[in-house]
């Protein structure tokens, strides 16, 4: 028996909570459940997007890259289009942090339709997080080249969703690189 949407998105909910349950956000305070929620919420209020595997891979789709899930994990619950969504947007954690940073810009390009809508919210919901509550550690000029760097992503998937779109040109003409 199928489950019905709202039911799905529960499961995403409910397997996204239990494998981030023991981590918290850069800031060491923020549970780190909330930023897949506030990614999920971006997309549904904001970007009006009402694809349930969209919604679902946002819920998951830091669980492979930021915890001990597999893709056949993902598969296995949900399927192989939302399976397929978390892979594009997960990093391949054996390369280097800079290689890692510029394959971002560049496969943002090559990016499916959905996988780009999930980026974005992604990218707002850090930028945003960025502004109220960064890193600890992260230096004025750190966040600077983080902004600098999320720009390069999101020039690369214009074309997406119109209002994530500007609300991330918000945060960058504050920052002022628009
Ligand atoms: P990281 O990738 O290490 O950290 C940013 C990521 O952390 C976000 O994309 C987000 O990813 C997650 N995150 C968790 N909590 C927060 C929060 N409160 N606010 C925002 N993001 C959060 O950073 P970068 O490597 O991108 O570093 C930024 C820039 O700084 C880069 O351009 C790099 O070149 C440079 N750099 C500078 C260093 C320095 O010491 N000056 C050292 C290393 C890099 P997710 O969605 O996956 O949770
Ligand atoms: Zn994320």
């Amino acid at each position: 028996e199928a489950l019905h949407p709202t039911a799905k998105l529960m499961q995403g909910l409910q397997f996204a909570a239990s494998k981030h349950r023991t981590q918290r956000r850069k800031d060491n305070e923020t549970p780190y459940i909330n930023h897949p929620i506030n990614v999920a919420t971006i997309l549904a209020v904001e970007g009006g997007i009402t694809d349930e595997s969209v919604l679902i891979a946002a819920l998951l789709h830091d669980t492979v890259e930021d915890t001990d899930t597999t893709f056949e994990e993902i598969k296995q619950h949900f399927g192989v289009e939302i399976c397929e969504i978390v892979r594009e947007v997960t990093d391949d954690k054996s390369l280097e942090k800079q290689e890692r940073k510029r394959l971002q810009i560049e496969h943002a390009a090559m990016s499916s339709f959905k996988a780009k809508l999930v980026k974005l919210a992604d990218k707002l919901d850090n930028l945003r997080d960025l502004r109220r509550k960064p890193p600890i550690g992260w230096s004025l000029e750190r966040q600077e080249q983080y902004y600098v760097w999320a720009k390069k992503v999101v020039d690369n998937m214009r074309g997406t969703n119109p209002v994530l779109e500007r609300e991330l040109d918000v945060i960058f003409k504050e920052k002022k690189l628009l």
